[in-house]
């Protein structure tokens, strides 16, 4: 049977950024990835004319300071996103379409609510510690509670309520009546406690390079230490004599293994020699299911009508837009839009979404050049987009979430608070310094 130091499983961010380490550090390290290319979740095409088109994830924020380690590390460079771009937000509503930076439908009433509500969400966020969300004293209580039930209790009137559920929307996560309390307070409380979901912090660059360019980079570093389209069906942990088998039927061995597996996959693999309570936890995990959106345009045509790009959705397939790059439009097909989406027929899919864009800009919509729709939510090596946290969940996951139970180890962005190109980098390279501290 071939042998290895430490098998990695995944050649997304995670699974990548832990083989470099091993590898620096002297560890004979193979990666199984299922598909044909690294790079999981973050993924890049080239339009026609050479503009790099983000099919995955792209944008960072302030406080994703292991990935914005890594990108200097890999010689990349970041810059600004929509976030710092000038011109007014589209509002598809059920009233209309509206222009403008505030919220359409708020009253100053309602304004001075909201403001009180995201005040006490960020106090209340202060008190849970993102790394150990169990230990606060009220942990099961604000973890039976949704976002939306909180935001009732405190007072949070419909229209608060309605700018909250399209924050989601756009964002493509679930429902804030199906997300757990707990997992949004350690959510907000990792990026400073500083309200709501803020841009500022968490969406504020990205990778000028492109940013499947940052797992392409590592992959091309670990040449042919990847072996790709070699989907793996098994785990047996058994100290020294633990292996993993492929598919194929082939199997191979390694003195440790690291699982950088999405959650959904990972509940597909026969796993043997792990406690039942780790399983438990693994299997517990999910995901927000998403469909992604890229419309590459000739220029930013919003931009001579002094749009920025960025549209909230109410009643629509898409969540909302953003402006990806110069011309091009990224958006999201959220949980609760997605089964009338795979109800379309394929091929009336894409009229079906340039007509929802026409109905915020305009006919000239329609003159793309390239309509990417990158389906995640049923991909078998994804099934899903980002991890979900329902109510009951934290809890459900309980303390072993991001833990490792040597010879086995587990990283990805679920094991960080909701994934992101940050958990994925942030566990990737812990799992490898857990593995050497271990040596
Ligand atoms: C549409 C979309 C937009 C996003 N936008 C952002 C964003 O703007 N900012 C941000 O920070 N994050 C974003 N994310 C999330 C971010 O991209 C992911 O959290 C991150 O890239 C996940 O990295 P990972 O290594 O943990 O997992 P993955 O990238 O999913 O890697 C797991 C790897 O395991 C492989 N695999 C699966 N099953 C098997 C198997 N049985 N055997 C072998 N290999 C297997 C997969 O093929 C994959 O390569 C987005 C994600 C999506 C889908």
């Amino acid at each position: 049977m071939e042998r290895h130091d430490v098998i990695v499983l995944g050649a997304g961010l995670a699974g990548l950024a832990a083989a470099r380490d091993l590898v620096a550090a002297g560890t004979d390290v193979v990666v199984l990835e299922a598909r044909a290319r690294a790079g999981g979740r973050v993924e890049q095409t080239v339009a026609d004319d050479g503009r790099l088109v983000q099919l995955g994830g792209e944008i960072i924020g302030t406080f994703h300071t292991a990935y914005r380690q890594l990108v200097g590390e890999l010689g990349l460079t970041l810059g600004p996103t929509f976030v710092a771009s000038e011109g007014e937000t589209t509002w598809q509503l059920g009233e209309g379409v509206y222009l403008g930076d505030d919220l359409p439908w708020m009253t100053s009433a309602d304004r001075r609510v909201y403001d009180r509500v995201e005040r006490e969400f960020s106090a209340l966020a202060a008190t849970v510690d993102p790394e150990d969300p169990l230990s606060h004293p009220e942990a099961s209580t604000l973890d039976s509670l949704s976002v939306a039930d909180w935001v009732r209790a405190q007072g949070g009137t419909p229209a608060v309520l309605r700018a909250l559920e399209l924050s989601a929307r756009v964002l493509a996560v679930e429902s804030i009546e199906r997300t757990s309390l707990l997992a949004d307070l350690r959510k907000e409380s990792a990026a400073g406690a500083d309200g709501f979901y803020n841009y500022e912090a968490w969406e504020n660059e990205r990778v000028l390079e492109g940013s499947a360019t940052v797992a392409l980079r590592m992959a091309e570093q670990l040449g042919a230490r990847i072996r790709y389209s070699s989907p793996v069906s098994r785990i047996h942990i058994d100290g020294s004599a633990s292996y993993v088998q492929l598919a194929s039927g082939e199997a191979i061995a390694a003195a440790a293994i690291v699982s950088s597996l999405p959650a959904g996959p990972l509940r597909d693999l026969q796993i043997t020699g792990v406690s039942d309570e780790r399983l438990t936890s693994l299997h517990r995990q999910r995901h927000a299911p998403a469909v992604k959106v890229a419309a590459v345009y000739q220029e930013a045509f919003w931009e001579a009508e002094g749009r920025n790009g960025t549209t909230y959705m109410e009643n629509t397939l898409l969540g909302g837009t953003w402006a990806q790059n110069s011309g091009i439009l990224s958006g999201l097909i959220p949980p609760s839009s997605l089964g009338e989406y795979f109800a379309t027929p394929a091929h009336r899919r894409q009229p079906e979404l340039t007509a929802e864009i026409a109905g915020l800009f305009g006919g000239q919509v329609s003159d793309y050049a390239r309509f990417y729709l990158r389906n995640w939510a049923t991909d078998p090596w994804t099934k899903g987009y980002v991890t979900g946290w329902r109510p009951g969940d934290v809890t459900a996951v309980g303390p072993l979430h991001g833990t490792h139970e040597p010879p086995f180890y587990v990283c990805g962005s679920d094991q960080w608070v909701c994934g992101y190109m940050e958990g994925a980098v942030r566990t990737g390279r812990g799992a490898a310094a857990a593995i050497l501290a271990a040596r």
